[in-house]
């Protein structure tokens, strides 16, 4: 799921300007400038930015700072597979809810969960692609005022609705982005949490216990740059919708199920062909997707979205492979 375009030219001056004599010294531990950079972006204070070595790190901190082992965490049964990773590593327990039958998140039963020790919820949602409405996220965080609800936007930039807005309201809140996806910078490692400054200085405190200085003197100065350049960021999110839509038509038009995605791929299935023989298939012609073997999903592809030329590609695979 990386994005097909180079990341805005001013990244690279950035990160070449950053690329001299200075790196002998650490880079600044407390992260200013990206810090007051993404505080501009969202209306929040810099005490309210973690940045960290890409957002799987600043998860990982998440999970390690605001859950224990008492109560469970509550997440999907289909989701990013990194949170049951993360529970197991730090000796926590989940209560995996099943998402409905058509993939959409059972919202009321994240709502009635009682005892929980925290929620976790991927928006847009990976693999599938669905994403809840802020409303929604508002009764969660309404129901479960006394744990962290934390909302991973790796991918909302792609069309879903962030819960920045809601950072003033709730104190319980901890927003996750990433500047590997709409930001195509994922060979840089930035990302980072949204939250209270309570909620932020626990981040700090565990980064704090194993490294400081996890955003080294390149990504800072590249992050900053990416987060300034509105332009090119719109330009480039607008791409990768566009080429969404029109792969999205384009696979309905030949028989695929296509969930609708809000993200930059696409999670697909075929009723005569199985996920495995399309994915073989593909391969076989170079065309890598990714398949999951696991249940409810083990029909389903999720395809990123390439730029058009690699879509039609794509396509032109596809119909082969499902004709006849
Ligand atoms: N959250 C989700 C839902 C993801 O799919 C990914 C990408 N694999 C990440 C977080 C982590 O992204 P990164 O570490 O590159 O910021």
């Amino acid at each position: 799921n990386e994005t097909p375009y180079p990341p805005s030219p001013k990244v690279v001056e950035a990160v070449k300007s950053a690329a001299g004599e200075g790196l002998r010294l650490y880079p600044d531990p407390e992260c200013a400038g990206l810090r007051a950079a993404a505080a501009k972006l969202h209306g929040v204070t810099p005490e309210q930015v973690f940045p960290g070595n890409g957002s799987d790190e600043v998860l990982a901190f998440c999970f390690q700072a605001f859950f224990d082992a008492e109560r469970p965490i509550l997440f999907a049964d289909i989701t990013y597979t990194f949170y049951a990773v993360y529970t197991d590593y730090f000796g926590l327990k989940a209560w995996q809810i099943p998402l409905d039958e058509d993939f959409s998140l059972p919202v009321e039963r994240f709502c009635k969960a009682e005892n929980c020790g925290g929620v976790v919820i991927a928006n847009p949602n990976a693999p599938t692609g669905r994403s809840v409405d802020l409303e929604d996220i508002r009764r969660v965080l309404e129901e479960h005022r006394d744990v962290v609800v934390l909302v991973d936007e790796a991918y909302v930039d792609f069309g879903g609705v962030s819960a920045d807005t809601l950072l003033k309201e709730y104190d319980n809140l901890v927003v996750v982005r990433t500047l590997s996806k709409s930001r195509a910078l994922a060979g840089l490692r930035v990302g980072y949490a949204l939250g209270s400054p309570n909620l932020i200085s626990g981040l700090c405190c565990v980064r704090d216990s194993i490294n400081s200085y996890t955003v080294d003197r390149l990504a800072q100065a590249g992050a900053v740059a990416a987060l300034e350049d509105r332009p090119y960021f719109e330009e480039m999110r607008e791409r990768v919708i566009r080429t969404r839509e029109r792969t999205e038509e384009r696979l309905r038009a030949m028989g695929f199920a296509v969930l609708e995605s809000k993200a930059n791929f696409l999670f697909v299935s075929h009723p005569k062909r199985t996920g495995k023989a399309l994915l073989d298939g593909l391969r076989e012609q170079g065309i890598l997707v990714r398949w999951f073997d696991r249940p409810r999903i083990g029909n389903y592809l999720r395809i990123s979205v390439g730029t058009d030329d690699e879509m039609d590609a794509l396509c032109a695979a596809l119909k082969a492979l499902t004709e006849g």
